[in-house]
């Protein structure tokens, strides 16, 4: 291997070499199962008369009110900070640190990054450096390698670049292993892996006000200048334990699905797992399979919805390209339609462009309030809510399983989840649900874990239990301009950004990804698009001011932030519930993600980019 560190003769510039070699090879399971029984993939039919009435109003509430206050995460510090080791990669590769300057330097190299390069490197800016803490590109498909992953968003609409690489997934749902891959092509295809520090965690970006400069300071000693600095380190990127008594006293093996462990061999063992989120959802079904007892600790059930998982067909593959730009409108038209069901409503008719709509929009005699149409959301939200409950009854043998698997609040109020071997894995004689429902797991000893005076044994526990929500810069101190942090900004201020995207003190510092960063209707693949091709519009119109610094106004941020808290309040109904959207209760409206829809985020975004106005160069704005 040639050294981490060298110089390209052409450019003058440094190139890296440190991309970790692979720890292993050995995966299991790849999300890849076809389920072609009907009943397995279609919903049944909302009972009939089924209407939100105060009944059903009173039994959400009281489903939500029984678990308030009973989330209690903790970070992976102190003892179970080896939680968080990169067991996917060798150790890393050797370098001295590095005491230089960049143009730009971008934390992470997920789908954010590589998206952002690829723009960066049309509009002409080559001196861009990227910053990853872990060993080789794909963020999110780095770190989750579990048994069953896949992507729950179609594949043709949520890997980016499809066109420009000549690509089309092999299946609706890739594998994460497919999409890992994905990633790594388009690494070597735009020659990302020579600009990336890899194994090299940012810990501090501090705004130089003498220099005009950012200083980005790594866990490998670095100190490096850089004009500009792009956090592009995703919106889960943190993962997170439930805090629970005893923990630390557990003697078998565990590990966090984030970080899944295949060394520990699985087969025959009795396996708990806490969580029934969107990773469990994916990784139940496949370990069921191998594990001799399988003990699912769940505290809230999640919506599971139809996957209908299915090949790529040889027409598909033959027909697609031929449209010119057929990704990207693909991508646009789920956008239209993705505001509720995105595995069952992305129609592929519709998607592939056949036809003009996909179902009439609904009209009414007159014009509704917001209130109203609200309203009306919300009793078609509780039917399909009926439906997924029902299939849950349709498909679970056991009725106190049923019961217990049963969601009672609305659709999309936590992350929605789409599976069709979920709910026939608990009709395994080797599964078993442990419902601790409000509460949750209270207690582990050296044995297993404990509930409600039964002891599980258990050889392995797994954590399924998440990861911080829009957490940016969480594990990144950043000090702006007055010396303030961006978290300490938030905390006294609440979250206050334009377009999620600048945030007033920290000049030359774009957020993709993050708090009330709208423009993709919850795909973050369209959301880093968005924001990649904004940054590059702020870049090349900086370039051609020859302007050194941009901040934003406080009548920006304020209006902004209050647009955002707006369009929380307004459609808050749909996520009464306890998640980690609103941070389990806690969230000050409007402070996490923009819930003001595409179309209000690229008004607002226009209008700036058009009379200028939010913007301050080179200066700090009163
Ligand atoms: P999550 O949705 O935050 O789930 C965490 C789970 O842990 C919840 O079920 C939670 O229960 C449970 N929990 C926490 N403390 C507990 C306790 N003491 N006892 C029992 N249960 C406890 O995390 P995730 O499943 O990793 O998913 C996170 C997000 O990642 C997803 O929503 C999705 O956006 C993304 N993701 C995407 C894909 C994909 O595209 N394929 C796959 C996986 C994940 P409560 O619900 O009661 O809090």
């Amino acid at each position: 291997m040639s050294e981490a560190v060298s110089i390209d003769p052409v450019t003058g510039r440094k190139k890296f070499n440190t991309r970790a070699a692979k720890a292993t090879d050995k995966i299991v399971g790849k999300g890849y199962s076809i389920v072609s029984d009907e009943k397995l993939t279609t919903l049944p039919e909302p009972p009939a008369g089924a209407t939100f009435n105060a009944a059903e109003q009173r039994r959400y509430r009281e489903f939500k009110e029984a678990r308030a206050g009973a989330a209690d995460y903790m970070a992976m510090e102190g003892a179970f900070s080896k939680y968080l080791d990169d067991v996917y990669s060798e150790p890393p590769v050797e370098r001295d640190a590095l005491h230089d300057q960049c143009e730009i330097c971008v934390i992470g190299a997920g789908f954010g990054a590589l998206l952002l390069w690829y723009r960066l490197r049309q509009a002409g800016f080559e001196d861009v450096r990227f910053c990853e803490k872990g060993g080789d590109v794909g963020g999110t498909w780095y770190w989750n390698r579990y048994p069953g992953i896949a992507c729950d968003v179609e594949s043709y609409s949520y890997l980016p670049l499809l066109e420009e690489m000549g690509y089309i997934p092999t299946m609706k749902f890739a594998s994460g292993f497919e999409i890992l891959e994905y990633c790594q092509t388009m690494a070597e295809r735009f020659n990302f892996y020579e600009r990336c520090l890899f194994h090299t965690t940012v810990e501090q970006t501090i705004w130089d006000q003498d220099s005009e400069r950012w200083i980005v300071k790594t866990d490998r000693g670095d100190s490096m200048q850089a004009r500009f600095v792009v956090l592009a380190n995703g919106i889960l990127t943190t993962p997170k334990l439930a805090r629970i008594a005893g923990m630390e006293t557990f003697a078998g093996e565990s590990f966090h699905t984030s970080r899944w462990d295949y060394q520990v061999d699985l087969k025959d063992k009795r396996v708990g797992i806490i969580g029934t989120g969107a990773t469990a959802v994916q990784v139940v079904p496949e370990i069921a399979k191998v594990v001799k007892e399988l003990y699912v600790f769940q505290r809230t059930p999640s919506s599971i919805d139809v996957r209908d998982q299915r090949e790529t067909t040889p027409q598909e593959y033959a027909t697609w390209p031929n449209e010119p730009n057929w990704a990207v409108k693909r991508r646009e038209r789920l956008a239209l339609i993705s505001a509720g069901r995105t595995a069952l409503q992305g129609n592929d008719d519709f998607l592939s462009g056949k036809v003009d709509h996909y179902k009439a929009r609904k009209s009414y005699d007159r014009e509704l309030t917001p209130e109203e149409l609200v309203q009306r959301q919300l009793e078609t939200n509780f039917r399909i809510m009926e439906q997924i409950r029902a299939r849950v009854d349709a498909i679970v043998k056991d009725p106190e399983t049923a019961a217990a698997l049963k969601p009672y609040y609305p659709y999309g109020c936590k992350r929605p989840t789409f599976h069709d071997e979920f709910l026939p894995t608990f009709n395994r004689p080797n599964v078993h649900l442990v419902d601790t429902a409000p509460l949750g797991v209270r207690k582990i000893n050296r044995y297993g874990i404990v509930h409600d005076g039964t002891e599980y044994p258990l050889d392995v526990l797994i954590y399924a239990t998440g990861f911080e929500w829009m957490g940016t810069g969480s594990f990144n101190m950043i000090r702006g301009r007055d010396g303030r942090t961006l978290r300490g900004k938030w905390e006294a201020e609440g979250t206050k950004t334009f377009l999620g995207i600048h945030s007033k003190g920290f000049p030359n510092l774009f957020i993709m990804n993050g708090p009330q960063g709208g423009g993709g209707q919850f795909n973050f693949t369209r959301v880093s698009e968005m924001h990649a091709k904004y940054i590059v519009w702020m870049l090349e119109t900086m370039r051609s001011k020859d302007a050194r610094t941009v901040d934003v106004t406080t009548d920006a941020e304020d209006e902004y932030a209050q647009h955002c808290a707006e369009m929380d309040l307004l459609s808050a109904p749909f996520r009464d519930c306890i998640s980690y959207y609103n941070n389990d209760g806690k969230a000050k409206p409007g402070s996490l993600a923009y819930y003001g829809g595409g179309k209000r985020w690229h008004d607002r975004r226009m209008a700036a980019q058009e009379s200028m106005a939010p913007y301050f160069f080179d200066g700090a704005p009163a």
